[in-house]
């Protein structure tokens, strides 16, 4: 429930990345339409600040002579060397056209054109955007004169005469005219993070880079309109937009994979904890109820042999020291739960004291042997202690280890499954003095192993020994051996028995 939203912003933010992307590509769509319609502004402007020259010329003429004019047209060629022919002529009579140009025939020639073929084999041209002059349309628009070299020459009919027939046009090379007067403008107008591009489209060659050398791709591409057999391309100066939209995806993905992993672990360790608390309000709600049962059972046992007694119902000498001896046989069980308790209140609130000496392992078994072996012989256990002659004596607090040991046989006692056997072992390693208890009954399977350390936690067993326990016992031992800077370890297999190992270091200061 919690990830849905993780999930929804996710998905939100791949499919926004798809958008930018879009919008990006139109940012840089729009830029180039931009230029484009910059360039053909200044191609205009260009070619119209031309024909006021030539006008200029053309009104002089009247007055001052052919001769004059001749001389002032070819200056004019020569300061604007990419107008390559200037022509006069009258659509009605092609073959009087008059050019003026600072190449010399044999070189127009070398186009394998004749002037005249110009003009009559773009006379349908000609005549379509000269009417469209005459309408003021001030459009500038390229009649493409055909060539055999397929190479283009631009001619655009100029403000000349009032005369409807006659016109003026100039011819030029889109190279040069591109190369020479565009160039700066383009420049200027891609800025420091553009590059632009024009190439031929014919030849499909490069003839200008704005801004040194391009990088990758070309992005967005459009043809020239005055120019149209060359294109116009776009790219960014050192990244193209790809590779810019793609890091940035990139980058945006990654983020949102490691918001989400942090999400999911968040969520994922909420859970946990909320299951680890729900157990563990369980298990304490099961301590409560052991305890009292635990503490109930020999109290009852106390009351109702102690109420026999002093009813004098017992007649037999040897009755009363059997319902003696079981008073105080539950009286010591009791105290010693009351006592499991208090130490175990202790230890959690870091109130139990130690009283570390050195002390031999060997004499405190011993001493436990001799009080517990008689009960326990007469409940038909069968105990065996081996013992390693050699123990050294090592610093441990002697009543704390004592109650652990009685801890561990106490379990064996009470998870024997009827097998009465109890075993205790002595010994040592290079580091450690080990105690052993071993014994032969119910077995504690691997996944309990790890948990029965824990506070409260007890094995849902279907036997009888279930309702004999507080959780307690190993999470006492446990700590004690963390304060003797000792561990406990255990091996077991179901149904073939248990073996504790309490492990105390040699050299414990
Ligand atoms: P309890 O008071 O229930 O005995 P402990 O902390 O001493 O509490 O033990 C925790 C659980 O570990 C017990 O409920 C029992 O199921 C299991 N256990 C402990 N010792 C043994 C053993 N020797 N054999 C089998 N199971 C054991």
């Amino acid at each position: 429930m919690v990830s849905i939203p993780a999930i929804i912003f996710s998905i939100d933010e791949i499919s926004s990345l798809n958008a930018t992307e879009k919008v990006i590509d139109k940012v840089y769509r729009d830029q180039l339409n931009t230029i484009l319609i910059s360039v053909d502004q200044y191609t205009y402007d260009v070619v119209n600040s031309w024909t006021r020259k030539i006008n200029l010329l053309v009104v002089d003429s009247k007055q001052s002579g052919s001769t004059e004019f001749n001389k002032k047209i070819k200056d004019f060629l020569r300061l604007n060397p990419t107008v390559q022919t200037v022509v006069f002529s009258d659509i009605n009579h092609p073959d009087e056209t008059e050019f003026y140009s600072v190449m010399d025939d044999s070189i127009l020639a070398h186009l394998n054109i004749s002037r005249q073929d110009i003009i009559r084999s773009n006379y349908r041209n000609i005549r379509e955007v000269i009417s469209q002059h005459q309408d003021s349309i001030r459009r500038i628009k390229p009649v493409l004169l055909d060539r055999e070299d397929k190479e283009e020459i631009f001619f655009f009919p100029l403000d000349f005469t009032d005369d409807t027939n006659d016109f003026c046009g100039i011819i030029i090379d889109p190279r040069t005219f591109i190369k020479g007067i565009l160039a700066p403008e383009i420049k200027t107008l891609s800025q420091s993070e553009f590059t632009v591009s024009i190439t031929d489209k014919n030849t499909n060659k490069e003839i200008l880079v704005s801004n040194g050398k391009k990088i990758g791709k070309i992005q967005q591409k459009k043809a020239l309109s005055l120019f149209p057999n060359f294109a116009a391309a776009i790219f960014l100066k050192d990244r193209t937009i790809a590779s810019l939209v793609s890091e940035r995806a990139k980058r945006n993905l990654l983020t949102i994979f490691f918001i989400d992993i942090i999400l999911f672990a968040a969520i994922w360790f909420l859970l946990k904890n909320l299951r680890k608390e729900i157990e563990f309000s369980k298990i304490r709600a099961e301590f409560v109820a052991n305890v009292s049962h635990e503490l109930r059972t020999p109290l009852s046992l106390i009351n109702m042999f102690a109420e026999t007694l002093v009813l004098n119902r017992v007649t037999s000498e040897e009755k009363k020291k059997e319902y003696y001896s079981i008073i105080q046989h539950e009286s010591n069980r009791l105290s010693r739960i009351v006592g499991k308790i208090l130490t175990f209140y202790k230890i959690q609130e870091d109130k139990k004291i130690y009283n570390f000496k050195p002390s031999n392992l060997n004499s405190i078994i011993e001493s436990i042997i001799d009080n517990y072996s008689q009960h326990l012989g007469n409940s038909g256990f069968s105990f065996q202690f081996e013992k390693n002659k050699n123990m050294p004596n090592i610093n441990i607090d002697e009543e704390a280890v004592a109650e652990i040991i009685i801890n561990l046989i106490d379990n064996a006692v009470k998870y024997c499954n009827d097998h009465k056997e109890i075993k205790i072992i002595t010994d040592q390693n290079k580091e450690y003095v080990l105690v052993k208890v071993i014994d032969s009954g119910v077995g504690i399977s691997i996944e309990d192993q790890k948990k029965i350390f824990d506070k409260f936690y007890r094995i849902q067993n279907d036997s009888e020994s279930d309702s004999k326990g507080t959780g307690l016992g190993l999470t006492i031992v446990k700590s004690i051996m963390d304060a003797h800077k000792g561990r406990i370890e255990v091996e077991s297999s179901k149904g073939k028995g248990s073996c504790f190992t309490l492990k105390f270091p040699i050299n414990n200061k």
